[in-house]
């Protein structure tokens, strides 16, 4: 395995041309170089980031395309342009499709982002097509101006992630709030798709998160306290999900494990204790959310939503969940 890429810009720098803080070859949008009959494009050369508005290496054989293109343009005499980038791609790792596109998370916070993230684990067509597979998103958005900085994702090993990583990819560049995401229009039928489309679902939960009427627990540390339930004794997991499911659960983590079904909340979340950290769980994350706004419309506000629920954890391959 390998890991990493730097430009190879030793000949650049020996003909005097100027290069950025990653080593890559400095270009305008035409993919002049600091001296202008000179073109670079590829690995080599550092374009600006559209999100971040930095200029970094994107060495990916899209845009080594699309630079090629536009410097072939423009020394052919043609006026063609190129203004960064959102670093859209996609790998297969086995039976596993992981993509991206923007920032990421701890990227967008250590550019200066309000940044937080929308998690969702939805089915990648109808919830009732035979074939249907689990995809993981992860929304990255500014809480401040609701601008969309990136979409993260993992599913299965077909075009199911490619089509939202897209989706996503031209709505960023065209500069997206949280509300143009929802209200992207996917097509739908079954066979390839929800009537809400994954991608418009990650938005809703974004906005739940902004509006503060979705409170959630950040992963690390829900995992951390899993890891270790004494950091934490006032915390308690609700979890939502039908009661055999949450028995191996119950049985591993005793007293701070309660199954409370979706079906029986209305008639006993009376039993909740008011003194703890109420930890709401479920497998997607959609039914805790009912549960936590039905709450607190009760009165009972000390709750948190774990994003993403089993679904996430399980394919992020946390070691506390027990055997299932
Ligand atoms: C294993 C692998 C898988 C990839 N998969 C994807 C993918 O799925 N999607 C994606 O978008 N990108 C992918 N990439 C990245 C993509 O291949 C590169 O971003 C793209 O090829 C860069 O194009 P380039 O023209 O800048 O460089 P290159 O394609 O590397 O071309 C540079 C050429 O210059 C030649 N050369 C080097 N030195 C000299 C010299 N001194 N004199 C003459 N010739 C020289 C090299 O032999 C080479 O042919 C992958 C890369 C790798 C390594």
């Amino acid at each position: 395995m390998a890991v990493g890429v730097r430009p190879r810009s030793e000949l650049a720098v020996a003909a005097g041309l100027q290069v950025g803080m990653r080593g890559g070859i400095t270009v305008n949008s035409r993919m002049q170089t600091s001296d202008p009959d000179i073109y670079a494009a590829g690995d080599c050369v550092e374009i600006p980031h559209l999100v971040s508005g930095k200029r970094t290496v994107f060495p990916l054989g899209s845009l080594a395309n699309r630079e090629g293109r536009v410097a072939a343009d423009n020394i052919a005499g043609m006026v063609s342009e190129l203004k960064g980038a959102v670093g859209s791609f996609i790998v297969k790792a086995f039976d596993l499709a992981v993509g991206c596109v923007g920032l990421p998370l701890a990227t967008a916070q250590a550019e200066g982002f309000a940044a937080d993230i929308s998690w969702s684990s939805p089915m990648d067509r109808a919830h009732f097509f035979p074939d249907r597979g689990l995809l993981n998103i992860g929304l990255v958005f500014d809480r401040k101006s609701r601008k969309v900085l990136g979409l993260q994702g993992a599913g299965p090993a077909n075009d199911a992630l490619s089509v939202r990583i897209d989706a996503a990819a031209a709505a960023i560049t065209a500069g997206a709030i949280i509300d143009d995401i929802g209200i992207i229009e996917m097509a739908y039928a079954p066979p390839f798709n929800s009537a809400i489309d994954p991608v418009n679902a990650a938005a809703y939960i974004a906005d739940n998160l902004c509006l503060g009427l979705m409170r959630q627990i950040n992963l690390a540390d829900f995992n951390g306290w899993m890891a270790d339930p004494s950091s934490h004794p006032d915390w308690l997991v609700i979890d939502v999900r039908h009661a055999i499911e949450a028995e191996p659960y119950m049985a591993k983590y005793g007293g701070q494990w309660l199954s409370l079904p979706y079906d029986q909340i209305r008639a006993r979340y009376g039993e909740l204790p008011v003194d703890k950290q109420l930890v709401i769980f479920c497998n997607a994350g959609s039914r805790s959310f009912e549960v936590q706004v039905f709450l607190a419309q009760c009165g009972i506000k000390n709750t948190v939503v774990v994003p993403g629920g089993f679904n996430l954890l399980h394919r992020m391959g946390v070691g506390w969940l027990p055997v299932e």
